[in-house]
């Protein structure tokens, strides 16, 4: 009795002392490994590429730790509305562990490729109810964008080529941009090639709205065309570089600097999305001095 009643006075002092605090509902993004990102507003909550096997030697694999939490619906990953998934390599996307996670979370569900969808229904059978549970995008890099709108999602994708070549080409990347409750936007790209005209001919989709975070492949940066379509159509207030190598984990200022903006490159780090980020933006100024490349 008495302990609730210190609880409920603490509760009013803090509503007293922080009136804003209930304003507005906090926007986040967490990184989670490679390109995997859960981004979250308030209550709603969505991830990309977070279940994925393979670290091909040498890109993070999403920590064990995070696994469990993501797992077991522990905050921060837990309420996740949408899982989004850019394409099949290894390094993205894993049917199994994709699909522990739709059982044990029975009302989120997969946005994906038609490759996507192939990979999760050779695990299952054929009337498995978690099949129900995707949605399709069956997109090439030539098609209109697609918007769906589902509860709290705003939803538009295209294809983007997949870099190295022609020998991915038979790889359907889709780059998801998803507006959470009509107020934070994001953008992810999956493993798309700085290619100028494959941005060009989506030109009006991807201007079509202001993002909070932009999280382009990291060799967008230095790279002179990615650069060239970072700053034509990543109207953001903060572009975040992912599919860092996991030789950048506890050396990101190095690897900042090095590319000239920001990257996720540990694994639970985030950046807050809303409110003023002026501040903290990192120095874009720094020429690039070191060029990845995809292959
Ligand atoms: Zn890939
Ligand atoms: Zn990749």
């Amino acid at each position: 009795m008495r302990r609730g009643l210190i609880a409920a006075s603490l509760a009013a002092l803090f509503q007293l002392a922080a009136p804003g605090v209930q304003a507005h509902d906090p926007s986040q993004a967490t990184y989670l490994g490679n390109e995997g990102v859960l981004v979250t507003h308030g209550d709603t909550k969505v991830l990309f590429d977070a279940f994925y096997a393979d670290s091909y030697g040498q890109y993070t694999l999403v920590p064990d730790d995070i696994v469990e939490s993501m797992m077991a619906g522990e905050p921060p990953y837990d309420g996740v509305d949408a899982i989004f998934v850019s394409h099949v390599h290894g390094d993205h996307f894993t049917a199994k562990p994709a699909i522990r996670y739709l059982r044990k979370h029975p009302k989120v569900r997969l946005y994906g490729s038609r490759q996507t969808l192939d990979a999760i229904a050779g695990e299952l059978e054929s009337d498995d109810p978690i099949l129900r549970r995707i949605t399709v995008v069956d997109l090439r890099p030539h098609d209109e964008a697609k918007h769906l709108h589902v509860n709290d999602l705003d939803i538009d994708v295209v294809a983007i080529p997949h870099a190295g070549g022609p020998s991915r080409a038979g790889v359907q990347n889709l780059s998801w941009r998803v507006t959470l409750d009509d107020d934070t936007t994001v953008i992810h790209f999956g493993d798309a090639d700085p290619n100028r005209p494959d941005f060009d001919r989506h030109g009006e989709h991807f201007k079509a709205r202001h993002l909070n975070a932009a999280f382009p492949p990291y060799w967008f940066f230095g790279n002179e065309e990615g650069e060239s379509i970072m700053r034509t159509y990543m109207d953001a207030d903060r572009v975040i570089g992912i599919h860092v190598p996991a030789a950048a984990i506890g050396n990101g200022e190095a690897w900042r600097q090095r590319a000239g903006g920001d990257l996720f490159t540990d694994p639970g780090e985030s950046r807050p999305l809303s409110g003023d980020t002026s501040a903290d933006k990192p120095d874009t100024e720094t020429p690039a001095t070191h060029v990845p490349s995809d292959d």
